[in-house]
């Protein structure tokens, strides 16, 4: 059987550092608001040279609490829109419509799956007050013309980096991380992404000293000072344990990336098969995490059977988009096609790939996709 990814065999390479870091925690007594969360927030905030990183609960609750803090300082009101890409997971929508905004979505450009410019700015409207850029299944979502658009409109660029930690663009003339670009960024810890806890955490990580201060109050019911509360806020926080597991895992984060970033190569140059269409590569050879490396194809339900009949393990990211959830099906913003965002659903395959894939399973993916 080859794992489509292996969390056991993937932490095990960690698992005397992880345990005694386990045990110092628990011997410590200390498992909320303590020094291993201060230092994992320091951490990350270098490795993605940003000012601030907010450490709490999931990506899911950094997204929320970034949309929250532009609420209560007045920058954002209920009713206001967000332009979101439609294929993305449904956790970049829920932060927006759990703060009573609405989400404009936005079709994909069909090579990378990521915002297309043209079509997002046929969204705007007076109401539209940020753009939530999605570095979808690792792909950096950034360009001059993002930036230019959002400054021409006065919109916030809130990145939704919770797939692509670890990925690099060029922004200003630098190669820079992703999750340090925008306005502000959720990032997620959830155990199987990219950089990813033994349980939930997430983080905000943002230059805006103002929004820092504002997440962390309302991550922590809406208060800067012990009882005394300034906003209706939630408890969202990382605890210790995760925290310190992500301090060592972070040491190993670039490496493993590389990792990932050699299977993807070895997928790009040998699978030859002209039902398949293969991701683009992205223009230098950091700018893609590869969480994901999502093929297309006409007949996904015959090639995903065919697969895991020869046992491997691939997985569909996403089956159903967001707008046809149920969850959302009486939604007054949910009014639209997207045919290029089905056609995305219709097709995507994701590949094994993982840190702890030997290159004997990468070549064994690789010939049976060409077989095929
Ligand atoms: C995983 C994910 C999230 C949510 O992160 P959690 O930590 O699971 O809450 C948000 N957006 C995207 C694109 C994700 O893949």
């Amino acid at each position: 059987m080859i794992h489509f990814s292996n969390l056991q065999k993937a932490n095990a390479q960690y698992a005397d550092e992880l345990k005694r870091t386990a045990a110092e925690v628990i011997d410590s007594g200390r498992f909320l608001q303590g020094e291993r969360v201060v230092a994992f927030e320091r951490q990350l905030a270098k490795y993605l040279g940003v000012r601030h990183a907010v450490a709490c609960a999931s990506g899911l609750d950094a997204l929320r609490l970034i949309l929250r803090a532009y609420i209560v300082t007045g920058a954002m009101a209920e009713g206001d829109e967000v332009i979101v890409p439609a294929n993305t997971f449904i956790a970049s929508i829920l932060a927006i419509t759990d703060n009573r905004l609405k989400p404009a979505l936005a079709e994909p450009d069909i090579h990378t799956c990521n915002l297309s410019i043209p079509d997002l700015e046929t969204h705007i409207t007076p109401r539209t007050k940020a753009i939530m850029a999605v570095h979808l299944y690792g792909r950096a979502c950034w360009s001059d013309a993002l930036q230019t658009t959002a400054a021409t409109h006065h919109l916030k660029i809130i990145e939704d980096n919770a797939q692509a930690m670890g990925a690099c663009c060029l922004h200003n003339g630098m190669i820079r991380h992703t999750g340090g670009l925008g306005d502000a960024a959720g990032n997620s810890f959830y155990p199987a992404k990219n950089l990813g806890a033994l349980g939930d955490a997430g983080a905000v990580t943002t230059n805006d000293d103002a929004l820092a201060e504002t997440v962390r109050a309302l991550g922590n019911y809406g208060s800067r000072r012990k009882y005394v509360f300034e906003y209706a806020g939630l408890n969202s926080r990382m605890d210790e344990m995760q925290a310190a597991f992500l301090s060592v895992k972070l040491k190993y984060l670039d490496t493993e990336n590389e990792i990932r970033r050699r299977i993807a190569r070895y997928y790009t140059e040998n699978i030859r098969n002209e039902k398949i269409c293969l991701p683009l590569p992205p223009e230098h050879k950091d700018a893609h995490a590869y969480h994901l490396f999502v093929i297309r194809t006409e007949n996904r339900d015959d090639l995903h059977a065919y697969l895991r009949r020869r046992g491997v393990e691939v997985l569909i990211h996403y089956p159903i988009p967001p707008h046809r959830q149920k969850a959302y099906q009486d939604a007054d913003w949910n009014t639209r096609d997207f045919p290029v965002t089905e056609t995305i659903h219709r097709q995507v395959l994701s590949l094994p790939l993982s840190p702890v894939m030997t290159e004997e399973e990468v070549k064994k993916t690789v010939d049976l996709l060409n077989r095929y």
